[in-house]
């Protein structure tokens, strides 16, 4: 069939329980965020295209190549919002959330939009669950941020990961480290692709964030950034290294590594699956603390992650882990024939109101069709409404997995259903 709309290219439909394991991510790590104090926050996913500009980078791949971005009706150009971090620290500064106390500690979900070429676990419209911590400076908080992906992994079964940890430092050592890294990139310039020579002369520090293996190579020998924190700096990512022994969790200081934002300061992290191969970074953060400045607010430090809830999918279904709860049907209350129709929807009500998930035919298909649509739609058990309804008051109870069926009475179905699902789940060993 010649279909007049596709989705757009890299944005797709989840469907059943494509959505539902998208949601149940969502409900395990807010539980996780809730459990360590955060509040849940929502911005809206258009913002003006220059907080995003002037956040992550002129020269950044976001910026660049990425962003939707489109002048509205009014003539405001605005943005389909590729990250969570510069929206919420707008929103902070805009609300005046430093009155409600400090640090604001803030968890969001939502789809996240960027136009990369898509490929598996690299979509155009994909899902992030993140957190930010805003107003402390405090390595600890860095610690909490960096821990709770640690934990939804433990959670989910999925422990191996690589967390690779680096300091970028402040301005005051990314100026001295400048002065020794910009001569190297001039050497090794041949080496280089085009991006990063862009990188060189707009934002040197995302040079490290190259993925093309030439630029690798030049970069490997490179002065590195954590040979020049200052004192403050090297005390702080220290101080985080010990918060983290303590918290059991393992990881292994990159000094290469590099994020491909502008506005990281200090703390930067990537949670890596080796199965993932180039989409192997399934969790990455850090600090920010120049951000609120940036907005024009008042300096205000900040550190945060994002999670990509569909690659953490990819990797859970690649080991057969996925989080999935039974959403199945208890009940298919089939009407033996036309005439039967409006006894069999009082009793679908009935099992409604006692929260027994159930549903019924809308076709008119015979009984023989509807044992097949239960069937499909996995229930549990067919309630056959039919003439013993109308005669001796009964209905007939069938159980689809044990081929059997039964009378009960009319009245008694709320309680008769239930304790076969109660019986169910005890024989089926799910408590
Ligand atoms: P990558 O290096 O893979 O391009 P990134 O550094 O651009 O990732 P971040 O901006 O740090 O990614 O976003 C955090 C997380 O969001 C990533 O670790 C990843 O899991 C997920 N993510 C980023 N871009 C995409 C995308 N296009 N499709 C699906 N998930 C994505
Ligand atoms: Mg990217």
């Amino acid at each position: 069939m010649a279909l007049n709309y596709r989705a757009p290219k890299g944005m797709k439909d989840n469907v059943g329980s494509q959505q539902e394991e998208l949601e149940e991510i969502f409900r395990l790590s807010s539980d996780l965020f809730r459990l360590h104090g955060y509040m849940m926050i929502s911005t809206p996913i258009l913002e003006p295209a220059g907080l995003f500009t002037r956040t992550i980078g002129e020269a950044s791949d976001i910026v660049k190549k990425e962003m939707y971005s489109f002048e509205d009706r009014g003539g405001e150009v605005l943005a389909l919002r590729p990250e969570g971090t510069a929206p919420i620290m707008r929103a902070y500064l805009e609300g005046g959330l430093k009155s409600r106390g400090l640090p604001q500690k803030l968890f969001y979900y939502g789809p996240m939009f960027r136009r990369e070429r898509p490929q598996a676990g690299r979509y155009r419209q994909f899902h992030q669950v993140g957190a930010e911590v805003l107003g402390s400076d405090s390595p600890l908080a860095d610690a909490e941020i960096i821990s709770i992906s640690a934990k939804l992994f433990g959670a989910l079964g999925v422990q191996d990961y690589t967390l690779l940890l680096n300091s970028l430092g402040c301005r005051k050592c990314q100026k001295d480290y400048l002065a020794i890294l910009c001569p190297y990139l001039e050497e090794v310039k041949e080496d280089l692709c085009e991006q990063c020579l862009v990188r060189a002369r707009q934002s040197p520090l995302r040079i490290f964030d190259c993925k093309e293996a030439s630029c690798q190579d030049a970069l490997s020998h490179a002065p590195m950034i954590v040979d020049f924190l200052c004192e403050g700096c090297g005390r702080h990512f220290s101080e985080l290294q010990e918060y983290l022994d303590l918290m059991g969790i393992n990881y292994r200081v990159e000094p290469l590594l590099a994020r491909g934002l502008d506005y990281y300061s200090r703390t930067a992290f990537e949670y890596q699956f080796d199965e993932l191969g180039a989409k192997s970074t399934v969790s990455a953060g850090g600090r920010y603390d120049y951000l609120a400045e940036e907005l024009g607010g008042s300096p205000t430090p900040g550190v945060g992650f994002s999670l990509g809830v569909e690659r953490l999918l990819i990797l859970l279904r690649s080991r057969g882990k996925t989080p999935l709860k039974a959403y199945g049907l208890d009940v298919y209350v089939a009407p033996a024939s036309a005439s039967y129709k409006k006894a069999a929807l009082l009793i679908l009500e009935r099992l409604r109101s006692a929260k027994i998930r159930s549903d019924t035919d809308f076709l008119d298909r015979s009984l023989k069709a509807q044992m097949r649509a239960a069937d499909r739609l996995g229930a549990k058990l067919v309630l056959i409404v039919g003439e013993e309804e109308r005669q001796r008051n009964v209905v007939v109870l069938r159980d689809l997995a044990g081929k059997k069926q039964w009378e009960i009475p009319v009245e008694d179905i709320e309680r008769e259903v239930n304790n076969f699902l109660e019986r169910k789940r005890v024989d089926d060993g799910d408590g």
